[in-house]
């Protein structure tokens, strides 16, 4: 596209709340073929919220909940949605939550410290795999009928032991299904890739009519799905929120971040949708089609 026209719509993007930051960007958009979306914050709200709690130790709910809320604080500072909801959840008085030493984030898996005496570990099954903590029955059949109504399980052990654990359940945005449908029928494919777990991806898949998903998913393992599709001779859009889709923001032919998500996300794409409405993925291709096809 000539510079003038791609002044023209990137003025016309940014009145209707897409930015976009180039004009390499624009004119990819209009072949693109493939749009990965990333759920968590992405095709979801990304305001997950505890929807129960339950103990699988002798600690008392309130003991559970403080020493949850301690290593989670900790992860809030970065602000991981579901550090967010267990920290909301617990309602915790902040004076009894205690100092936490050794705090780690474990990138898709959830967070470890100690806090005050006890080694605490909050995460999903993989985090508690590694740990080699063993789950039991009363643990697996939790899991399943959670997962199975599309919560997350975040996963409590202390000291060595499965101590807890909340269910989270973080619903699907309203456009979301929309929009999905009218990429279909703009002849674009739509894929989901997520750091959760595959049963909950699964039924968010469904929920929002995507085919194709990929769960457990790292934040590289992310950018080398968008790879393997360009090396098919896709080209192909990434839409995602958080520090974790950045790779593959990158990767991506053209990355859409959505505004409402980290400031990291938002460095590493070539478009911001500024409404955080899933429609204007709609819009950015549509824009990229129309300035093209005027100047052919
Ligand atoms: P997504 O790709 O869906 O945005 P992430 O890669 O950030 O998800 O995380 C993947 C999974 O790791 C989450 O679904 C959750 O099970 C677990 N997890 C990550 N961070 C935390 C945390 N702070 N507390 C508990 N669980 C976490
Ligand atoms: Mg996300």
């Amino acid at each position: 596209a000539t510079p003038t026209a791609v002044m023209v719509a990137t003025g016309k993007g940014a009145s209707q709340g897409v930015l976009i930051k180039g004009g390499d960007a624009l004119e990819k958009a209009h072949k693109v073929k493939t749009v990965v979306f990333d759920k968590t914050g992405t095709l979801t709200v990304g305001k997950p919220q505890v929807v129960s709690a339950v103990l699988f130790s002798n600690f008392s709910m309130e003991e559970f909940c403080d020493l949850a809320t301690a290593a989670e604080v900790c992860e809030s500072n970065s602000e991981h949605p579901i550090a967010k909801a267990v920290v909301d959840h617990a309602k915790s008085n902040p004076d009894h939550i205690p100092e936490v030493k050794d705090f780690e984030v474990h990138t898709g898996a959830g967070v470890t410290g100690k806090v005050g005496e006890r080694m605490v570990l909050v995460g999903n099954r993989r985090l508690m795999r590694t740990s080699e903590i063993t789950l039991g029955p009363e643990v697996e059949k939790y899991i399943f009928e959670n997962e199975e109504l599309a919560r997350t399980c975040v996963l409590v052990a202390i000291d060595g032991k499965m101590a807890g654990a909340f269910a989270v359940t973080d619903p699907v945005k309203p456009e979301a299904q929309r929009v999905i449908s009218f990429l279909r029928s703009m002849g674009i494919t739509s894929i989901m890739v997520t750091g959760d777990n595959r049963a909950t991806a699964a039924a968010i898949a469904r929920d929002v009519g995507i085919d194709y998903f990929f769960a457990e998913t790292t934040p590289v393992g992310k950018a080398d799905k968008i790879k393997d599709l360009q090396g098919k001779g896709e080209i192909v859009a990434m839409v995602g929120d958080g520090i974790n889709d950045s790779p593959a923001l990158v990767a991506a032919d053209v990355g859409m971040a959505i505004g409402a998500g980290t400031n990291v996300a938002i460095e590493a794409a070539d478009i911001v949708l500024i409404k955080s409405n899933l429609e204007d993925v709609v819009t950015a291709i549509d824009l990229s089609r129309k300035t093209i096809a005027r100047i052919r």
